[in-house]
């Protein structure tokens, strides 16, 4: 009885320390990394917003803005995107 009470609170621990670690260990760079911090557009400095309509099928896929100010597009991180690739 009391051995299900002790399996119960160590899958409970072991939720815990596992999603800890994928939060930890996930890419900060690349395609899929996330971006937690602030972006401010490369060219003019404007404050990227939070939540961005996409463009383009590459921005609803990667992420990333045209700024509203000047056009700028930038990647999630924050860097320009040059679009003649
Ligand atoms: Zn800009």
């Amino acid at each position: 009885m009391n051995e299900y009470w002790l399996i119960q609170i160590l899958g409970f621990l072991l939720s815990i320390a596992a999603s800890y670690l994928i939060f930890k260990l996930w890419p900060r760079s690349g395609k899929m990394g996330i971006n937690t911090n602030t972006v401010h557009c490369p060219c003019c400095g404007t404050k990227a917003p939070m939540f961005r309509i996409p463009k383009n099928l590459k921005q609803l896929l990667w992420g990333g803005w045209s700024c509203q100010k000047c056009g700028c597009e930038f990647d999630k991180y924050g860097n320009k995107l040059d679009d003649r690739t």
